[in-house]
């Protein structure tokens, strides 16, 4: 990198070893966990916020593009630097400013390891409830700029549902915090799965929860996956919640049990672990649902009361993606994300996928949060074989289809990062790519934040959207349009309770939705039962205070018809999905500035 700059950066970090151009420096931050990556020309160690500010007017000044660093965990090659890039590396910034067990929150530094956090809280008896797999190497803020989930996303949801505010830094070096409380659209969730596109976050206040009093871990072996997709699906069905649903079938039970002795059965086509969690009487409740419905198919029911044979339980699924890598086998890891109901569907077609390419491909492993019905299907190949690279593509591709067949997502926790780029035009509209393409340049117009990775290249299909623009640009101003009601007349009434998902149109009103749902057994939290007049379009626009945060949890999708007049469609009927913006927060308060909805999507409840 030019010498100017990095003097630049040198006297804006004022020295030390903030700023570093050699190799070994270099060569340590240019790959990720899994291996992906480019060496950068430079790396910037920042130890408070202020040095992320001096970094961030030094890089806009020479147009230096910075690629945001914490625990390199990610699964979707999203921290992609080279030569005339800078990584800013977080891992300095690794403090618990701040644990309140009153309120039950956690100020903490982006850099801060999510499973530092947890033993840090465990003396309060308290826990942040995002569990990825990889809570010994990811950040916080990595954790909040993915949206990560993990096994107990199914009771306690993912990231998003647990950040209460964050400071960020943008693109020109202002600082701003975004708080879920504040009324108006939902800046805040935008920011949260950004994957470090839009700013540079360099603190966050998070909630915390009580850590369950009893867990009861419950394990069933299945003579095929089919049966046992069907399983976690009736679980769904019953109204019980357990804290988690993980699985893994025949092939990630024996790619597995290659590298260590997990304990599994390894004659069954797949086995399901499940967490049922709360008090003794609601755990013995609980758990005597889901025992009776695995008995109903299972060949096999373990159960583990205390820690100990619970870890044993877990220790497979847990060491799942070690095993990967040390494998020493080419390997892609595929995160594709289906309404529950289609799990077994989904679950046959990767298992079609990997016959259709079996002379080229090793195996597909299925494992994953399958009561999220977020599947991750990982692909093996042998690295010497050069029909593999041809068919991995070709599998990733048809198992992508598959999903978007089955209303799914490209990405439920991963991101899409540069693995999952070309997906992106799959998943979304010309239209919806280009309001999220606003999204980026109002934040970041000169692409300094980690360009590069989410959006694919412009096509020329992508209308200009400027009234949806001006919006964005207004609201991030801090200034947020409005424009008057209108619902359209969409009085859809859909329950999905194989899902537990509703689609609901925005002229329905709350009264006549209420007892809908009533009289199906089922809830919406987020459904007021106040203001029985008022229409549900209204409710998403102009939500305040507690009712806005409601509808921020239970939001899952929205239909809109955007200012410029296109209709596109934000989200959906998936419990887990991290593809591209997500832009239906703009929505949520949004006072119709961004468009007007014409339906939306919520998670529901089976009354109890
Ligand atoms: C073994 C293993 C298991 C995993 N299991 C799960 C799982 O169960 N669930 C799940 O959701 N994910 C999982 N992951 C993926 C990964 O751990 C998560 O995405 C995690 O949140 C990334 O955090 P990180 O600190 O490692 O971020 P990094 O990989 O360092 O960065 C990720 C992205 O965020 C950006 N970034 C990082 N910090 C900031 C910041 N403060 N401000 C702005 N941008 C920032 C980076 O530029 C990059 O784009 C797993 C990964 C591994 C290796």
């Amino acid at each position: 990198m030019d010498d100017t700059i990095v003097s630049a950066f040198t006297v804006a970090l004022r020295g030390g070893d903030a700023v570093a151009i050699d190799e070994v420096t270099l060569a340590q931050n240019a790959k990720d966990y899994w291996g992906f990556g480019r060496q950068p020309g430079l790396v910037l160690r920042p130890r408070s916020r202020d040095d992320v500010v001096a970094a961030v007017k030094v890089a806009a000044e020479h147009h230096v593009s910075l690629v945001t660093r914490a625990g390199a965990s990610n699964c979707s090659a999203g921290v992609m630097a080279g030569a005339d890039r800078a990584v800013i590396d977080l891992t300095q910034m690794n403090r618990v400013l701040d644990i309140n067990p009153t309120d039950r929150t956690a100020r903490v530094q982006p850099g801060v390891i999510n499973a530092d956090l947890q033993q840090q809280l465990a003396p309060h008896n308290l826990v942040f409830s995002p569990d990825p797999v990889s809570a010994h190497l990811a950040s916080i803020g990595g954790n909040i700029i993915e949206n990560a989930g993990g096994p107990h996303a199914l009771k306690y949801g993912v990231t998003y549902n647990h950040v209460l505010s964050v400071e960020a830094v943008l693109a020109d070096g202002a600082v701003i915090n975004f708080n879920a409380a504040d009324d108006g659209p939902d800046l805040l969730g935008i920011l949260i799965g950004s994957e470090g596109t839009l700013a540079i976050l360099t603190e966050a206040t998070v909630a915390l929860r009580p850590i369950a009093p009893v867990t009861r871990s419950l394990m069933g072996s299945f003579t095929t996956a089919r049966e046992a997709a069907e399983t976690i699906s009736a679980i769904i069905r019953t109204g019980t919640v357990p804290a988690a649903v993980e699985w893994l079938d025949r092939a990630g039970i024996n790619g597995l049990q290659q590298f260590t002795d997990t304990g599994y059965p390894t004659d069954v086509d797949a086995i399901v672990l499940i967490d049922v969690d709360g008090t003794d009487a609601e755990v013995d409740r609980d758990g005597a649902i889901v025992e009776e419905v695995l008995r109903q198919h299972a060949t096999e029911v373990r159960r583990a009361d205390d820690d100990d044979a619970r870890a044993k339980l877990w220790y497979g699924r847990l060491h799942a993606p070690d095993a990967v890598v040390h494998s020493g086998k080419g390997f892609f890891i595929g995160d594709v994300t289906v309404p529950r109901q289609h799990i077994p569907e989904m679950q046959q077609a990767i298992q079609d996928t990997a016959k259709r390419h079996s002379d080229a491909l090793l195996f597909i492993a299925v494992t994953g949060h399958a009561g999220d019905g977020d599947l991750h299907p990982t692909t093996f190949y042998d690295k010497e074989n050069p029909a593999a690279p041809a068919a991995l593509e070709a599998a990733n591709n048809e198992i992508i289809e598959a999903a978007l067949n089955l209303d799914g997502t490209i990405t439920g926790e991963h991101g899409v990062g540069t693995e999952k780029i070309q997906f992106m035009t799959k998943r979304f509209t010309p239209v919806e790519i280009a309001a999220q393409r606003i999204v980026k340049q109002v934040f970041d117009p000169a692409h300094t934040f980690n360009p590069g990775i989410m959006l694919p290249e412009v096509s020329p299909q992508e209308p200009a959207l400027p009234a949806f623009e001006a919006a964005v640009r207004a609201a991030l101003d801090g200034h947020p349009k409005s424009a008057p009601d209108a619902d359209g007349d969409d009085s859809t009434v859909e329950v999905n309770t194989g899902n537990l998902n509703l689609v609901v149109g925005a002229a329905v009103t709350l009264g006549d939705l209420s007892r809908k749902l009533h009289e199906q057994g089922v809830t919406c939290p987020a459904i007021p039962t106040d203001g029985p007049d008022r229409t549900v379009g209204e409710l998403i626009a102009n939500a305040t205070g507690e009712e806005r945060l409601e509808v921020r949890h239970g939001l899952l999708g929205v239909e809109v018809v955007l200012p410029d007049g296109a209709v596109a469609r934000f989200g959906g009927q998936n419990m887990k999905d991290v593809a591209g913006y997500d832009t239906k927060r703009l929505f949520i308060g949004g006072r119709n500035a961004f468009g007007t909805i014409t339906s939306a999507v919520f998670k529901i409840a089976v009354a109890r």
